[in-house]
């Protein structure tokens, strides 16, 4: 079980640095917890972090190791200050930044290269849900991202489910919508590799996560956690916490 929150583009260094500080309070009791601040308060937050039950993760990366990429940052640059997870293929990167996913599977070999974790999103567009291909749309790019991954490699994969439709909207996915396509994602994943691989993956929702919905999404067989945005930016992700302790304890 994880709880990670991505705080996009919140937060200058110094507000990172206090909340990751008043994030030390939180409690955590068999799940793990993943914050990505970004790119300019990684290193600060890594350090306020260092040692704790926290990890630090990026919420993007460059596929290439090096060279002439103006305004990128490298799979190297990251791991030198401590990141150990990169969300790869959110749904903000592939719409508003055009991010595809012959470039997105690039991404997550270059995080696997550089043996950090890739945390893959995939989701339909509210068009595709009413189209009816929403699973079409999840298997397509599950596929495509995890094309020449290793089942090895696959077992440091975490998926993240986020219908872009739920993504900032307030409107989150019911916990049937999700549990439907968290059970697809886990079968696509055992055709892919094997049960065992499937079993063993982290597959988290997210989508206009909030306190007073957390519970009743975590708690259906294949949500193995949340991707959050908005409310890892405040308190609300210490509440977050405390239900994941209710139901990992
Ligand atoms: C996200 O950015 O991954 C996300 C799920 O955002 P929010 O929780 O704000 O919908």
């Amino acid at each position: 079980m994880i709880l990670a929150g991505n705080w996009k583009m919140h937060k200058t260094p110094r507000e990172a640095k206090f909340f990751a500080n008043t994030l030390l309070a939180m409690p955590i009791k068999g799940f793990k917890v993943i914050v990505c601040p970004s790119f300019t308060a990684l290193t600060e937050v890594a350090e306020v972090l260092r040692g704790s039950q926290i990890s630090v993760g990026a919420q993007n990366v460059h596929y290439e190791r090096a060279g002439a990429y103006t305004g990128e940052i490298s799979v190297e640059m990251l791991k030198q200050i401590g990141v150990e997870y990169v969300i790869v293929g959110h749904s903000e990167r592939r719409h508003i930044f055009g991010e595809d996913d012959e470039m997105i599977a690039k991404k997550v070999r270059a995080v696997l290269d550089a043996q950090m974790r890739p945390i893959l999103c995939v989701g339909e567009t509210k068009e595709e849900r009413e189209k009816g291909i929403t699973f079409c749309v999840v298997e397509s790019q599950l596929r495509q991202a995890l094309f020449g991954v290793t089942r090895d490699e696959a077992s440091k994969v975490i998926v993240a489910y986020e219908p872009v439709w739920a993504i900032g909207t307030g409107v989150v996915a019911t916990p049937e919508q999700a549990q439907e396509v968290h059970e697809f994602i886990r079968d696509v994943i055992s055709e892919i590799y094997d049960e065992e691989v499937s079993r063993s993956m982290s597959i988290l929702y997210g989508g206009s996560i909030k306190p007073s919905n957390f519970l009743k999404l975590i708690v259906q067989p294949d949500i193995d956690g949340g991707l959050v945005g908005g409310a890892s930016l405040n308190e609300q992700f210490l509440e977050l916490g405390k239900i994941m302790c209710q139901v990992c304890e």
